[in-house]
This record gives structure tokens, sequence and C-alpha cells, in this order.
């Protein structure tokens, strides 16, 4: 079973239910992932340029959220990532920048935008110095150790 079964199966009566917590756009994301793939969205050929052989499918919704439509282009994402990890034990911590930030990279210097994101994110609301110091995560103490935080704008 996938999310979009479940969106399929159940989204509807979510939405009956609870629409007025939902934002324009949740509600957008459940409808493309309700409807990717599917006869919805169209469909397209694809024709091997050797042997002639053909292969419809339904057309997918490339929206950001669907896990369907992301799954590709997270797995490579993580790969690129894995392939920045250095030789040495350390933590490497991800953050998406809200996009409202986005204008800051243009009005300083990268060094700059990276340490007021990196002092933010320590500072912010501890989430980070939790996660570093919460022995589930690292038992062996993640503040004892090399930090490195990147931030993709
Ligand atoms: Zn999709």
């Amino acid at each position: 079973m996938e999310i979009a079964d479940i969106f399929r199966q159940h989204g509807e009566a979510y939405r009956l239910t609870h629409g007025a917590t939902l934002l324009p756009e949740q509600r957008r994301v459940m409808r493309a992932i309700e409807e990717c793939r599917t006869a919805a969205l169209g469909a397209h050929v694809d024709e091997c340029d050797s042997c002639g052989n053909r292969l419809i499918s339904y057309n997918s919704c490339r929206n950001r959220h669907c896990p369907k439509c992301q799954s590709l282009a997270s797995a490579q994402w993580v790969a690129e990532r894995q392939a920045d990890l250095l030789p040495v034990d350390y933590f490497h911590v991800v953050f998406t920048v809200p996009q409202e930030l986005a204008p800051l990279s243009l009005w300083t210097s990268r060094p700059t935008c990276m340490l007021l994101l990196f002092m933010a994110s320590l500072l912010g609301d501890g989430t980070v110095l939790r996660f570093l110091e919460h022995p589930k995560h690292h038992p062996r103490r993640a503040k004892d150790k090399p930090l490195s935080v990147n931030h993709y704008v």
C-alpha cells in the first residue's frame, strides 16, 4: 500500500471532516498524489529507438511532495550528499531553508549567510542541540565531535 492508495481511499473523507484546517497547498498536494500516474493526468508513450517497443504510461504529477515522483530525485540527492562526506567520524546535518529566507543569500556573502544560518540553527529553538545531545541518536555524545552544517537554498 502506498500513500497515494491511502489518499485515494480516505482523502475525500478526510477533506470533508478536516477541510477547515487544511491549507490550499495541502489540498493541492493531496490531490496531486491521488491523481499521480492515473488516467486523471493523461498518459504518454515511450518507444524504444532500437526495437520500436512501445510502453504506455500514465503521467506523473511531479509534485515535490509526491513520494512516487520524488523517490528517484531523493535517492540521487542522498547519493550526491554521501559523496560529499568526509572520511572521518562526524555528523552531517542538512536543513531546508524556507523560501522566505532565500533572498538572504543574495544580500550577504555566502560565508556570512552560512554563518548566520548556522548560528540560527544552533541557537534558535535548540532543536539541533537537543538532537546532538540525545543518546538515542548519538550514543557516543555528538557534542564532542566536529559538526558540519550545510544549507541548501
Ligand atoms: Zn507524483
